[in-house]
């Protein structure tokens, strides 16, 4: 926020009408010009690569529930499969969870958020899941590894409030769910939490081998929206020798802005024995102490271990769905060169708080993070955007509502 263009005036007003609202009021809602609509409009998958859009009414806001209205949402490689082949059996669905917008209506039992941040009308959102099995589960239970037993919006069955995924003008947040007040980040920052957080959670994990360091040689493999936030958060953390892998000059010279050193694009070697080469003639004639294999190619995962160095570690996270089987030899690959291999899936909560800050911090030291969302759309424009996706042209879409 520029600091020259805050009204104080009108952060008085706000606050003084805050306060009314949570006295005199059940359901709290801003007495600023927010007028909010009967309806809204919803982007529905009603049969594979077909989305509508359709009218539902607004529903009255249950003392735990928010209504937020939708500012923008990227476009996830789970939304894409989804409108693609329906993997998950949900059709009719609202899809979209890497949502972010303006709470416009709250419940009166919701004072803070799931890391004890106040919470007022008029804060910016974003959600993370909504428990299935405990409730009561917090941020802070080192016991939860994963988000395997939680439901998220834009995964979730279609019921009668329809407004359950974040493709839409409204949305309505349950109770039990995780919610952020992320007012500080700006709108693109905040449409990237979701994928940030999950290379957040990778590098987590990448730390429990105790190999990677601040002089680590590291390859990434895959400069998509995940490899690219890989390299980010890297480099965000000092890690600074970096090497990028991919098939495509445009997203190798992208990987360089966001971090990484050297590059290597595969489709100039013959074979996985040229590829390493010229792996480790980027790091000065070395293997990589560390490798993150972010695509979900099965020939990449069997590849990449021929480029880290004997002790070396690797960290898989790039089959978020199940790509297929990968051959390794495992003597070669795994024994004989004693590689410390870790898996990474999603994020815990915490993950998510550790995000915000590196989304700040890639910021400070003048990452272009913002660049990663490379096409936008309007609401109307849906069924493009997913098309886009498909055909693999950009990096991160966006929905961005008016
Ligand atoms: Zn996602």
């Amino acid at each position: 926020m520029d600091i020259n263009s805050i009204n104080i005036e009108e952060i008085v007003k706000k606050v003084l009408d805050g306060m009314q609202d949570t006295s005199m009021a059940v359901t709290k809602t801003s007495s600023k010009n927010v007028t909010i609509p009967k309806t809204s409009r919803v982007a529905m998958l009603t049969g594979l690569e077909q989305i509508e859009l359709k009218e539902f009414p607004i529903p009255e806001i249950g003392d735990d529930e928010l209504l937020v209205k939708v500012e923008g949402c990227g476009i996830c490689g789970t939304d894409a499969h989804e409108y693609k082949n329906d993997p998950f059996g949900l059709i009719p669905i609202v899809l979209g969870h890497e949502g972010t917008g303006e709470i416009v209506k709250m419940g009166k039992n919701i004072t803070k958020d799931s890391a004890g941040k106040p919470l007022n009308v008029g804060d910016k959102i974003v959600t993370s899941m909504i428990f299935r099995d405990d409730p009561n589960i917090t941020m802070f239970d080192l016991n939860k590894q994963n988000i395997g037993d939680a439901d998220v919006y834009g995964l979730l069955p279609d019921d009668k409030t329809h407004l359950n995924g974040w493709f839409a003008d409204y949305i309505v947040i349950r109770k039990d769910s995780s919610i952020f007040n992320v007012s500080e980040l700006d709108l693109d920052s905040r449409i990237l939490i979701e994928p940030a957080a999950v290379l957040i959670h990778a590098v987590e994990r990448a730390k429990t081998t105790g190999i990677l360091k601040f002089n680590s040689r590291v390859v990434v493999q895959g400069c998509g929206p995940i490899g690219l936030l890989c390299i980010a958060v890297l480099r965000t953390m000092g890690i600074e020798n970096i090497v990028a892998v991919d098939g495509v000059d445009k997203r190798l010279e992208f990987a360089k802005e966001m971090g990484a050193t050297r590059s290597v694009n595969f489709k100039n070697y013959k074979d996985v024995k040229d590829l390493a080469n010229a792996v480790a003639d980027r790091f000065d004639g070395h293997l990589a102490d560390f490798a993150f294999q972010c695509t979900g190619s099965p020939v990449a995962h069997s590849n990449i271990y021929k480029f880290i160095r004997n002790g070396g570690g690797l960290c898989e996270l790039g089959f978020f769905i199940n790509g297929g089987d990968a051959t390794i030899n495992p003597h070669f690959d795994l024994c004989a060169k004693e590689i410390t291999l870790v898996g990474s899936w999603t994020y815990t909560l915490r993950d998510y708080a550790t995000t915000f800050d590196f989304l700040k911090r890639a910021k400070g030291i003048g990452l272009p993070l913002e660049r990663l969302i490379s096409h936008r759309y309007s609401l109307d424009e849906i069924d493009q955007a997913f098309k886009t996706n498909l055909k693999m042209e950009g990096l991160k879409i966006a929905i961005i509502n008016e």
